[in-house]
């Protein structure tokens, strides 16, 4: 069966940390596509001051060159929180023929349990996590998915033969960056500047339009 990565976000911007994230998803898995999905109301941060089209054109700039990343804008249609579980449910109806893989950090790993029905997602995908620099290279994994766990070595194959329902960790860690170290250093930085944690068709984005400026 295909494999479909899920990869949720606020991506308040997108940086080269998301875009590493996917490609060793990718390289792992072998997935024959990995949506982004923007969120529109994240429900577990205040809600961004840059909107959510903005976030996703910066979103669909950064993936053009990569033929398998697809921009889904499906929360961005949606009223109220960006809930996950409503994302999985619809992608659930869309591709009822394709394993499904929602893809995020250890630290969003860690505050699952905060998340809205959230031992209900391996109803509709799998789950795979993967390390963030500065925490634990271990995976604490929930109770709720216990015996669930395959090694990243049989991830692939495993995924592949049922639709949903597993959990697997890599410990290949992304590069040390996130969207709030990049807003900061936006910020401050001046305009004329580059911005190696983002791609240049981004940073060219956000100058064109007066983001993340004080
Ligand atoms: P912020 O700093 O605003 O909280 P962020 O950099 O964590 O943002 P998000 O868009 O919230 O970016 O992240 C989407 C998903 O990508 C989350 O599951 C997060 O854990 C994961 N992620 C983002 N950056 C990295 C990174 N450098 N390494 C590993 N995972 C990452």
């Amino acid at each position: 069966m295909e494999i479909i990565g899920i990869f949720g976000g606020t991506f308040n911007p997108i940086h080269n940390g998301h875009l590493s994230l996917a490609d060793t998803v990718l390289n792992t898995l072998h997935c024959t596509q990995i949506r982004f999905v923007p969120a529109a109301l994240p429900p577990h941060k205040a809600a961004p001051a840059v909107t959510a089209q903005h976030r996703a054109t910066m979103v669909k700039l950064a993936i053009q060159q990569y033929p398998r990343y697809v921009l889904d804008t499906c929360e961005l249609d949606r009223q109220g929180p960006s809930y996950t579980i409503e994302t999985l449910h619809w992608m659930r109806q869309r591709f009822p023929d394709r394993a499904l893989c929602l893809i995020m950090g250890q630290d969003s790993y860690q505050k699952l349990p905060t998340w809205h029905r959230w031992t209900e997602l391996l109803d509709y995908a799998h789950l795979l996590v993967i390390h963030r620099a500065d925490t634990e290279k271990t995976l604490l994994l929930h109770a709720e998915h216990a015996g669930k766990r395959v090694e990243t070595a049989q991830a692939a194959q495993a995924f592949s033969e049922q639709p949903y329902g597993l959990v697997s960790y890599l410990t290949i860690t992304p590069p040390n960056i996130s969207s709030t170290a990049v807003r900061e250093t936006l910020a401050q930085r001046d305009a004329h500047l580059a911005a190696p944690e983002i791609p240049p068709a981004v940073l060219h984005y956000i100058r064109q339009h007066h983001l993340y400026s004080r």
